[in-house]
């Protein structure tokens, strides 16, 4: 993962906690200390997510067609 204000490699974690099924991280970029937040989510989660987001995907659609 690169740092999403300057793109360099080299991130560290300066905290995580875990809620629910989820595990938020709290990371720095060492190069340029900007903070940002990351969470990982399980692949059944995920797949939820996706069949969630191909249906607003499909409803956009329509929506532009009519
Ligand atoms: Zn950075």
């Amino acid at each position: 993962m690169n740092c999403p204000q300057c793109g360099k490699k080299g991130l560290r974690v300066i905290n995580s906690r875990t809620r629910n099924e989820s595990v938020y991280r709290r990371r720095e970029c060492v190069a340029c200390s900007f903070r940002f937040s990351t969470t990982e989510i399980s692949m059944a989660d995920y797949q939820s997510l996706q069949s969630c987001c191909q249906r607003i995907c499909q409803l956009q659609q329509i929506l532009k067609e009519s």
